[in-house]
């Protein structure tokens, strides 16, 4: 049998399995994202101080199976990390659950997930402190997308490497090109599903891509066309829609 593991975790996504166990997807700091089992979850509490459920965040011990591709849970414990007090606002629930399901669609396993396990635990954390925003979430959704090799350009145009002036009007964002575009070069090329960027929104999504997700709460968050933009490259890159942007959209 292989030797065990430990790992702080996040609880990404759970099923129940049979009568009492648990099947769980949990992105882990120092083992990747990994899906994994935990037989008896719902009745033991010696083994399982803290209940896998969504956000938990748990000190995770497991094994590896020769050839299961769901490792073995065997404890998951509360040690001292951080935990999450979302259910208080809806408004909470709604932007977690997008936050986990984001995560979950741009991160696959077999990567090193360090990094991408900080901005959820950082994005989670501020959510829990100071509620959701809108800044919040442009913070996280920029950061993740860095994170996955996707990095933004909202300083300068991709195409001619122009900074917009304060006043600039015709700014564009393009989704195949990862950034905006300006007014001149936006007329010589072809900018198919093009978003309308005010350079208040501009600015305000190149600020919020470069600021720790601990201070994003309290940034000014780009206006929906901010949003939108980048609400239309996701959509670009994921190979399905996220069950819980619709939610998401209603409580914002
Ligand atoms: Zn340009």
């Amino acid at each position: 049998m292989p030797a065990e593991e430990a790992t702080p975790a996040i609880v990404l996504r759970t099923r129940d399995y049979a009568e009492s166990d648990r099947i769980v997807t949990v992105l882990t700091r120092d083992a990747g994202k990994l899906g994994g089992i935990a037989k008896g979850a719902k009745q033991s509490r010696r083994r399982f101080e803290r209940k896998l459920e969504l956000f938990s965040h748990v000190m995770l011990y497991f094994k590896r199976r020769p050839h299961g591709e769901l490792v073995f849970i065997t404890r998951a414990e509360a040690a001292e990390l951080t935990q999450y007090e979302l259910e208080d606002d809806l408004s909470k629930i709604a932007l977690g659950s997008y936050t986990l399901e984001l995560a979950d669609a741009l991160i696959r396993e077999g990567t090193d997930t360090a990094e991408a396990y900080r901005i959820l635990a950082g994005a989670l954390d501020a959510l829990a402190r100071d509620g959701a925003s809108a800044a919040l979430r442009q913070a996280f959704e920029l950061a993740i997308l860095r994170w996955a090799g996707y990095e933004l350009e909202f300083r300068r145009c991709r195409l001619c490497a122009a900074a917009p002036e304060p006043e600039a009007s015709g700014l564009s964002f393009v989704p195949a090109r990862g950034g905006i575009v300006c007014r001149r070069c936006r007329d010589a090329s072809h900018a198919v599903g093009a978003v309308a960027l005010s350079v208040r929104s501009t600015l305000a999504l190149a600020r919020l891509g470069a600021i720790p997700i601990a201070s994003a709460s309290s940034a000014e968050p780009a206006g929906p066309d901010g949003t939108l933009a980048v609400a239309r490259f996701l959509a670009s890159v994921l190979d399905r829609r996220l069950r819980s942007l619709e939610f998401l959209e209603t409580i914002l």
